[in-house]
């Protein structure tokens, strides 16, 4: 990114970075180049780009854009979240291990597990609320610390700098999946994160009609080894898709203030309300990680998490009878969500220690009027 870019704020570059007027037209937004290859002048003469899958003018625009948003270098634009995280995984070698939090996101746990490991890569699932337990699960042939902050589901807030450290100083690289907090809440990369990983399906498309996945690095080797695999393994998304995510993170500004608003004030009406056992809020004083969370994030995010009292059944009812909050997978659109994460989300994490409570259910607090969201959950909580 050039210092000129550097100089505006998230909000401009958001709609700027990467994408001026067509040079061709003068279009203000970014054609979707919906093409599979490029003519050239004369064999191996191009203007940059040869097959899609290898680059596309529309996809460019997307992976310079979220490079801004994380002030890093270089961004990589995936077709999902996995595909991302797949990509980033080869960096990891048979006879290698990796490090993850204990609450990690389900499919990561899924792709660690059922596939990595026949690959002879294993991965150790810690408590990384105490850096001191992730020192002492180093190996020799630690290759990678892969941090999720504020975890899914219970929003632990996890200390990345610190995180980060203890990598660092043992020669392992650290990821973190910034899904839930979104590049406007948190810029891992500055806290010394190597690679920043997003499932651009959730906050950064914002609006639940795309899958996409991103990586953000500052190390030029990495970036060159990591455009590799994502042409090499080919995760890559469609134009259409890349377009869909700029139109999404031209707004996230001002979404996310909404969403965190929103979730605010939901988190103390739960707080308050008698059939619920806990809340997990980042932004509640009285969260555990609600000091590191002030010092680490911008903002406290969307997502708000809670144990109804009465277990599984009191949990299935309240989430079937919510109205605005649709009962879904996902995240980060401007429809509010609920999800039972033990029957749906978790459900792979069944009968593993990593199992969730069942009376907990999960929300992505989106957009609507709060006391419309507050009315619809206390309507739904009566029949808890
Ligand atoms: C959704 C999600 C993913 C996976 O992303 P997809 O776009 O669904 O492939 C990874 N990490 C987190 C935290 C997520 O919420």
């Amino acid at each position: 990114m050039s210092p000129a870019e550097r100089r505006h704020h998230f909000e401009t570059r958001a709609i700027h970075d990467g994408q001026p007027p067509d040079p061709a037209t003068g279009a203000v937004i970014v054609p979707i180049y919906q093409t599979s290859t490029y003519a050239q002048e004369a064999p191996g003469r191009h203007r940059g780009y040869e097959y899609s899958r290898t680059g596309n003018p529309t996809r460019t625009a997307l992976e310079v854009a979220l490079a801004s948003l994380e002030e890093g270098r270089f961004g990589l634009a995936f077709a999902s979240g996995m595909a991302a995280i797949a990509a980033m995984m080869y960096l990891v070698s048979p006879g290698e291990h990796v490090i993850a939090p204990d609450d990690v996101y389900g499919g990561t746990y899924r792709l660690l597990v059922r596939v990595l490991e026949r690959y002879g890569i294993q991965s150790s699932f810690v408590d990384m609320t105490r850096p001191d337990i992730v020192g002492a699960a180093m190996r020799p042939q630690t290759r990678m610390i892969l941090i999720e902050s504020p975890t899914n589901p219970y929003l632990k807030v996890l200390d990345i700098a610190a995180l980060a450290e203890i990598a660092r100083s043992r020669g392992a690289i650290v990821a973190v999946d910034n899904t839930f907090a979104s590049p406007y809440a948190q810029r891992p990369l500055r806290l010394e994160a190597d690679i920043v990983m997003h499932s651009t399906t959730k906050y950064l498309g914002g609006h639940s009609d795309v899958i996409g996945g991103a990586l953000v690095v500052n190390r030029e080797d990495l970036y060159q080894t990591l455009k590799f695999h994502q042409n090499a393994a080919g995760g890559t998304p469609g134009p259409f898709d890349c377009w869909l995510v700029l139109r999404g993170i031209k707004t996230l500004a001002v979404r996310m203030r909404q969403h965190a608003a929103n979730a605010e004030a939901i988190a103390r009406f739960l707080a308050a309300h008698p059939r619920v056992a806990q809340v997990f809020y980042p932004g509640l004083p009285d969260h555990p990680g609600h000091a590191l969370a002030a010092r680490q994030m911008s903002s406290f995010g969307g997502m708000v998490s809670f144990i109804v009292r009465g277990g599984q059944e009191a949990a299935a009812r309240v989430a079937s009878s919510t109205t605005l909050f649709f009962l879904a997978e996902s995240l980060g659109g401007v429809e509010s969500l609920v999800d039972h994460p033990a029957t749906m989300t978790h459900a792979s994490l069944a009968g593993s220690p990593l199992q969730v409570d069942a009376g907990l259910l999960r929300l992505s607090v989106g957009l609507e009027h709060p006391d419309d969201l507050i009315a619809d959950l206390d309507q739904a909580l009566a029949r808890a």
